[in-house]
């Protein structure tokens, strides 16, 4: 059997949006910017793209712009904020979690390293949550953005995004967070939420990969961050990916009709091999929120004295894809930083794995998953010192 779990590293896109983005990649070739009729077209695709997106995120069309990737929009977002703070003599301080995705973390290391950026990291609890206190009592004269994300993607804890967006409303600080996985699970309204700029990525929600979006709340002004023509109102540069928009925007769309449905279904399959996993496997760690809290299709588990890597390779043997801690790290063998950030263990934060449920999936791959898994760890743990040693420390015998 053949089972793909590993929506949260990229989805399929899917027949509908192909179907929509096929003709710009041939016969509707024509550059938007171009004076005649016949790149009108290719135009209002984008717009008609702009007004999906924003219609699914309740904002206004001409707040949403369009960006090359998560990682793009989420770079905009805080050197953007941070470089016209600076230059303005607005502060230099920025708020974000020790859990973010290295498209945050790494951008926030590079402002200190050139910029001078002060950060501060706020840390999570076992859970995954930020302190909605730790923020506040955070906030100084010189803060220029919090950017939290809405969801993680390694646990899928779900932080308390409209409270943190009325923080910082009564602080006057703009709020930013990356909505990357949220976005293909959960209904968002930017308005009711408090939220200033957010973040979206096409691959995660069955449209392309190389597509993304910044939402930018009016009176809101990050700097620019790609230089060069007057594409997306003179804010980013650079012909547009007219095919891949095309697909972002109809995807939302169609993400938008089916949330409920498709929420209350994965969300049961995911409760079903939480509980599988928990019933079958002795000492199996869930890792993150609970319920209504947790991202609807993440699992994601450490079983002492297996190693992450492996289960991953006996699960590929047996069809199954599945992750350890974020793709973008998966040739990186530290723990993950989210797990050690949640006060994991080193042996435990290697040991984890990442089962994400998306539209691939059907029940019988619930049922064969809690068929392999335990076998798997069994096996494993049948071979490990590591857990003949942990055993022995909780006096119990193999
Ligand atoms: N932010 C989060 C939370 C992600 O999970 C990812 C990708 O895994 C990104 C940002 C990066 O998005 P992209 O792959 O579109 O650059």
């Amino acid at each position: 059997m053949f089972v793909y779990m590993d929506h949260t590293a990229t989805t399929p896109v899917s027949p509908e949006v192909l179907k929509v983005m096929t003709p710009y990649f041939s016969e509707m070739f024509g550059n938007p910017s171009s004076v005649y009729s016949f790149s009108k077209k290719s135009r209002a695709a984008i717009e008609k793209a702009r007004e999906q997106v924003a219609k699914a995120l309740n904002a206004e069309a001409s707040e949403i712009f369009f960006t090359s990737s998560g990682t793009e929009a989420d770079n905009w977002a805080l050197k953007g904020t941070l470089e016209r703070a600076i230059k303005l003599n607005k502060g230099d301080h920025l708020i974000t979690s020790a859990i973010e995705h290295h498209a945050i973390l790494h951008t926030a290391e590079y402002l200190e390293k050139y910029h001078g950026v002060k950060v501060t990291y706020l840390p999570v609890d076992s859970e995954g949550f930020i302190n909605l206190n730790d923020l506040e009592n955070s906030i100084t004269e010189k803060t220029a953005l919090v950017s939290i994300m809405f969801a993680n993607n390694e646990v899928g804890t779900i932080q308390p995004v409209k409270e943190i967006g009325k923080i910082c409303r009564a602080h006057k600080i703009p709020f930013h967070t990356d909505a990357v996985q949220a976005a293909a699970q959960l209904n968002i309204d930017v308005k009711n939420l408090n939220i200033d700029m957010l973040s979206l990525s096409g691959h995660k929600m069955y449209a392309p990969k190389g597509v993304g979006v910044l939402y930018i709340r009016k009176g809101v002004h990050p700097e620019n961050f790609m230089h060069g023509g007057a594409q997306e109102k003179g804010k980013r540069a650079s012909t547009e990916n007219i095919a891949g928009i095309v697909g972002l925007g109809e995807a939302m769309e169609i993400l938008k009709g089916r949330f409920d449905d498709d929420k209350k279904k994965i969300s049961a399959w995911r409760d079903e091999i939480i509980s599988g996993i928990k019933n079958k496997i002795p000492y199996a760690k869930l890792n993150g929120a609970t319920g209504e809290n947790r991202l609807p299709n993440n699992i994601n588990f450490s079983f002492i004295g297996v190693e992450g890597e492996t289960l991953l390779l006996d699960l590929d043997l047996k069809g199954v894809c599945a992750s350890t801690g974020s793709a973008c790290s998966s040739e990186s063998l530290d723990p993950s930083h989210v797990l050690m950030a949640m006060g994991l263990k080193h042996e435990m934060a290697h040991g984890s794995v990442r089962l994400t449920l998306g539209r691939l999936n059907d029940y019988e791959q619930v049922k064969y998953i809690l068929e392999v898994l335990p076998e798997i760890v069994s096996r494993r743990r049948e071979m490990s010192p590591l857990w003949e040693e942990f055993l022995k420390s909780e006096g119990a015998s193999k």
